[in-house]
């Protein structure tokens, strides 16, 4: 099959079984790629797969949680989503992701119950950890984690606004625990913790409005990603009003971002594509677009979706002998029209065909 990927000089390779092989060793017949653009496969960089929507909190349990999974990874598949990163969710239920059958999800990594202080987050959800409990709770659970530790970085008090759920030192010290055995930190920040997630060495800012240029920098300086979730801010002004007083933090923080996009972009940080839940599972595409239209240009905002997450987390971003047989490919060059990417022509996971306009 010809996989032709934007910007770079097409070229032939084979399937066998699940893996790429060299065209001379292919023994899967595959349909004639030759007119189509290819992707290593779109990426959604803050999923929660154990979930559907945020407006059930309250009735999610373990069991809920392990049953949504097989449908929602699977919807991410259809959509040519091949890479997930769920940034956690109300318990450790999350892992078990990583338990489903490869063929039938995508690759995955996940971290396990969100993490915050009692008051930090909504009540009841995920574990309640007390900063001077957080960094012998992240050095106790982080090996047993799928990879990330996702902590809350702040959270509304009534009558006095969003507050920092964890001090500079601790935060400091909660990462470097991660970081000693291998595991990634993701934080939520919608308010003004970023600066100090920044400095304490956090490895993925999630959402991140109120994040500065000088943040950029030092992200980008040290590989840092940062994943804005526009469609869930969006969605957020949508739900709470925009006369709300939390309606207008958030339009404030979209309005930020039209500027903290370019920004990011120039000085080379690591911009990548999540949905949180405000659109259905698999439609990270939706997210490239906003990320187009509140900044990018289009080649960051399609590289946000797709080959800038597989370098973050260490898989191939283009088609290689040897590794998994993943690839999306489009009627279309995805960086000439992001919104393309909502309507892949062929998905193959692991070798197989699993969905696209041409399936
Ligand atoms: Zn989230």
């Amino acid at each position: 099959m010809l996989i032709r990927i934007p910007g770079e000089e097409p070229f032939e390779i084979g399937i066998d079984g699940n893996t790429f092989v060299e065209i001379a060793d292919a023994t899967t017949v595959v349909p004639d790629t030759s007119r189509w653009w290819a992707l290593p496969g779109l990426a959604d960089c803050h999923a929660h797969v154990t979930m559907t929507s945020l407006a059930e909190f309250d009735a999610i349990t373990d069991e809920t949680m392990q049953s949504t999974i097989p449908g929602a990874t699977w919807a991410h598949l259809e959509h040519g989503v091949l890479l997930i990163l769920d940034k956690g969710g109300k318990s450790d239920a999350t892992l078990l992701t990583l338990d489903h059958d490869a063929d039938l999800r995508p690759y995955v990594e996940t971290a396990g119950a969100m993490i915050a202080p009692e008051g930090g987050y909504y009540a009841g959800f995920g574990a309640e950890v007390q900063p001077e409990d957080l960094v012998a709770h992240i050095a106790s659970v982080a090996a047993t984690r799928g990879g990330w530790i996702k902590l809350v970085g702040d959270w509304p008090r009534r009558g006095v606004g969003p507050q920092n759920n964890y001090p500079h030192d601790i935060l400091e010290e909660a990462v470097s625990a991660a970081h000693d055995v291998g595991v990634r930190v993701a934080i939520h920040s919608m308010a003004h913790s970023a600066s100090d997630a920044v400095a304490a060495g956090v490895d993925s800012i999630e959402h991140g409005p109120f994040l500065t240029k000088s943040d950029l920098e030092d992200l980008a300086a040290r590989g840092g990603a940062w994943v804005p979730t526009i469609v869930n801010m969006l969605h957020l002004v949508d739900l709470l009003g925009p006369d709300s007083s939390g309606g207008k933090m958030f339009q404030s923080g979209l309005d930020r971002m039209r500027d903290l996009l370019p920004a990011a972009e120039s000085l080379g940080v690591t911009v990548l594509a999540g949905t949180d839940m405000a659109v259905p599972h698999g439609e990270v595409a939706a997210e490239a677009v906003r990320l187009a239209e509140y900044g990018l240009t289009d080649e960051a905002a399609v590289a946000a979706t797709s080959t800038a997450a597989y370098e973050y987390v260490g898989r191939p971003p283009t088609p290689a002998v040897g590794n998994e047989a993943d690839v999306v490919f489009f009627d279309e060059d995805p960086t000439h029209d992001v919104s393309i990417l909502s309507r892949p022509a062929l998905v193959v996971r692991r070798g197989r065909i699993v969905g696209g306009t041409h399936a």
